[in-house]
Order: structure tokens, then sequence, then C-alpha cells
């Protein structure tokens, strides 16, 4: 059968390398399924998950933003940051969470308002996938 080489990569490193059958991704346009073969594209992501199907194993990252880019054997995600499911701390992103939502009730300016909604975000997606909710 034939694989993708999967590479994803953030300013900390690499956090995933691998020969996968199909990458799911959500772009800002909507969930696109890469097969090996697939058409060269660029697509911005949302914060969301990306699934990459292994043999009969999915994987799920949580992204956060990004790029990902598309060639018939090569997928590669930029992304300022991702994790594998199982090297998510649940702990870690509930308190995220519980600041973000405290941010949003009494913040008034409207960057910080941003800034808060996005963690608020990363918090939601790292605790979905972390719980494998995907
Ligand atoms: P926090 O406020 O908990 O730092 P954040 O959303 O501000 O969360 P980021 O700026 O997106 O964090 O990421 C900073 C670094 O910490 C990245 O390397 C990211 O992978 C890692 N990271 C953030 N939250 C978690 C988590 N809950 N579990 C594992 N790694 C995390």
């Amino acid at each position: 059968m034939k694989t993708l080489q999967v590479n994803i990569v953030t300013p900390d490193g690499p956090v995933l390398e691998a020969e996968a059958n199909m990458v799911i991704a959500t772009t800002e346009a909507g969930e696109i399924g890469v097969l090996p073969g697939h058409v060269a594209m660029v697509a911005p992501l949302q914060i969301g998950a990306l699934r990459v199907q292994i043999d009969n194993e999915t994987k799920l990252i949580a992204v956060h933003g990004g790029f990902i880019e598309v060639r018939p054997d090569v997928v590669t995600v930029l992304a300022a940051s991702a994790e594998k499911a199982e090297t998510i701390d649940l702990a870690r992103a509930k308190i995220a969470e519980k600041r973000a939502k405290a941010i949003l009730e009494v913040e008034k300016n409207a960057k910080e308002l941003a800034l808060a909604e996005l963690e608020l975000k990363r918090a939601i997606n790292r605790i979905r996938v972390g719980e494998g909710n995907f």
C-alpha cells in the first residue's frame, strides 16, 4: 500500500515523523483528507486535531494553527505548537482553560480578549485530543 511521509514541526522541534496511509486535517476552509498522490497545496490550519492513520491505528495530534503543505508523497505541518495525544498534560490544559475563562469574564481590552479566546481554544483542543474526544 502506498504511504505518505508525515512531518509535524514546531519551533521546539519535530513532533511526529511517520509513514502514514492518510492524514485528516482541519484547514480554515474545512476538513481535508489527504491520501498518497494528493495534488500539491498549502493551507492555513485551524486550532484542531490532526488525525494520522498509520496501518490500522489513528494517531491524534493537537495542532495550534500553522500551515499544512501537501505534496503527492509528503505532508508537512508547521505549527506554533503541537502535541501528540499521549504527551498532553491534561491538568495543565484544564488550568489554562480556567485561566482563559477568568480573563474573558473581566477583561475589556480587545487585544487581551482576543489572546484569551485563543488560549481558551488551545486549552479546549488539548483537553479534547488528550481525552480522545475527536
Ligand atoms: P500554557 O498556558 O499552559 O503554557 P499555552 O496555550 O499558552 O498553554 P503554548 O504557547 O501553545 O501554550 O505552548 C507552549 C509550549 O508548551 C509548547 O511547547 C506546547 O507544546 C507546550 N504545551 C502547552 N500546553 C501543554 C499541555 N497541556 N500539555 C503538553 N504540552 C503543552
